[in-house]
């Protein structure tokens, strides 16, 4: 099997483009089923996600809006370490049907800090949707709604994700030897 060598690690493909496009269209046509009659506003966070947050988007038929934002952490006050803060987050989310869009769901610690926030401007409902989940990396439990695929704890790149910059240009998902 071929190899890529990105910085000074080496990686393997992992999922190809096909599977990707195959679970981006079954995550849309849960959505779409989900939200007949509605219009979420899909709320995609930066950088990692913007290429499954177009290709999803894509593939929605209901009225629908979306959004980009980008989470900031920086040292609170408190002792209580990173405090998650959102930029660009300028969408009026009271009484609307939220879905957050992720790259993927580690630790969980990302979601775990930003959702109660989001819950705080009153959303109608707020779910989300992730292209993957490490389940076996869980700190903080998530309730992913919408998952394209459950992988194990290696670090992953491509198809928006990233090894110190570069590889979000990737079509398939490639993983750390
Ligand atoms: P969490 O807060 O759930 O631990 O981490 C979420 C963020 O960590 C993701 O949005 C992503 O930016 C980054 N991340 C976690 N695992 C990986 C991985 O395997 N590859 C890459 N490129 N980023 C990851």
């Amino acid at each position: 099997m071929s190899t890529l060598k990105v910085h000074d690690k080496e990686f393997i493909p992992y999922i190809t483009s096909q599977q990707i496009e195959e679970q981006v269209t079954r995550v849309a046509a849960e959505i779409n089923k989900d939200y007949e009659g509605k219009r979420p506003l899909f709320i995609a966070i930066l950088n990692g996600a913007f290429i499954f947050a177009a290709d999803l988007f894509k593939k929605i038929n209901v009225e629908a809006e979306i959004c980009f934002i980008k989470l900031a952490s920086y040292k609170g006050v408190k002792s209580t370490g990173k405090v998650i803060t959102a930029i660009g987050l300028d969408a009026e989310l009271y009484n609307r049907d939220v879905i957050i869009v992720e790259d993927i769901v580690d630790t969980g610690k990302t979601l775990s800090q930003f959702l109660p926030q989001l819950e705080h401007h009153h959303p109608a409902s707020l779910k989300v949707a992730s292209l993957l989940h490490k389940p076996a990396a869980t700190v903080h439990s998530i309730k992913i709604d919408y998952l394209g695929f459950t992988i194990p704890d290696k670090f992953v790149l491509g198809y928006g994700l990233d090894y110190d910059g570069l590889g979000r240009n990737l079509k398939e998902i490639y993983q750390l030897i």
